[in-house]
């Protein structure tokens, strides 16, 4: 049977990363997108991705997202929450809405698609769940402190859910990327980006494809025995 999968944020970045490599690894990949129609025309033609867009921030596009996803594809074997947002400045100066809009597309999102495509799985008892977190939600990033907030409740949810969904054959990672060159991490400037290139110890940025690799490892059957983990993938910062 065919291998499919559902990718969040796929029309730039990392998604888009994640998606190619999957797609030439045989799956069928569903990619969900907000705005960048072009790009997700262009990924589709590359890559055979089925896009669908829809506001993730919005809790009422989860259902129709839903349904409209298990009729074209079926089932589910894998499932990658990596559509995510950012928001840099200090702490009393993000706005309540920033902020709502911060938690409602990296941690709600993620919690109700996850509640809502869960049932294929358990239903056929297999299925892989990875949350793309951030190496902020694992030591928290000053000026990011919503951010980091979100990350590091993905990393909790990875932890409880794979406990409770492990005996029913399914598996939850998390991969928390470093500094990766992306649209995301170009709005920080040249020198912010060479300060945190030579912060690693491999003195470099990370590319979108490093970190589909590790997705890919954990969706792989070589990560059979692995669940519950966050995979760090940021050039030794830490
Ligand atoms: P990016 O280049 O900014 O791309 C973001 C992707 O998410 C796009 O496909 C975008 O769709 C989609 N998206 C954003 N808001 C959405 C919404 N409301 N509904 C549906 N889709 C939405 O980001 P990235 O750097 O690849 O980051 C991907 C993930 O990795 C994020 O969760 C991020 O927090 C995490 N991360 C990134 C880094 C890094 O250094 N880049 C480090 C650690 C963690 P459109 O193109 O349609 O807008």
């Amino acid at each position: 049977m065919l291998k499919t999968a559902v990718v969040t944020g796929a029309s730039r970045g990392i998604g888009a990363a994640v998606t190619r490599e999957l797609a030439a690894q045989g799956y069928q990949v569903a990619g969900i997108y907000q705005r960048s129609d072009a790009a997700m025309q262009v990924l589709s033609q590359e890559c055979g991705v089925i896009p669908f867009a829809a506001d993730l921030g919005n809790p009422d596009a989860i259902a129709p997202l839903t349904e409209q996803l298990l009729a074209r594809m079926g089932h589910i074997n894998l499932l990658v929450h990596n559509a995510g947002i950012s928001c840099h400045g200090l702490f009393q100066t993000i706005s309540p809405e920033q902020s709502r809009r911060l938690y409602a597309v990296n941690v709600t999102a993620v919690i109700e698609l996850t509640r809502a495509l869960l049932p294929v799985m358990l239903a056929r008892h297999s299925g892989n769940i990875i949350c793309i977190a951030s190496m902020w939600g694992e030591v928290g990033a000053s000026c990011e402190v919503d951010y980091s907030v979100t990350k590091g409740a993905l990393l909790a949810f990875v932890k409880a859910l794979a406990k409770e969904v492990g005996p029913s054959g399914i598996r939850v990672n998390a991969v928390s990327p470093g500094t990766i060159q992306t649209d995301m991490t170009a709005v920080l400037g040249t020198q912010t980006l060479e300060a945190l290139a030579e912060e690693t110890a491999l003195c470099r940025l990370g590319t979108p494809e490093e970190v589909a690799h590790a997705v890919c490892f954990l969706a792989s059957e070589r990560a059979a025995y692995i669940t519950g983990q966050d995979l760090a993938v940021n050039g030794g910062l830490l």
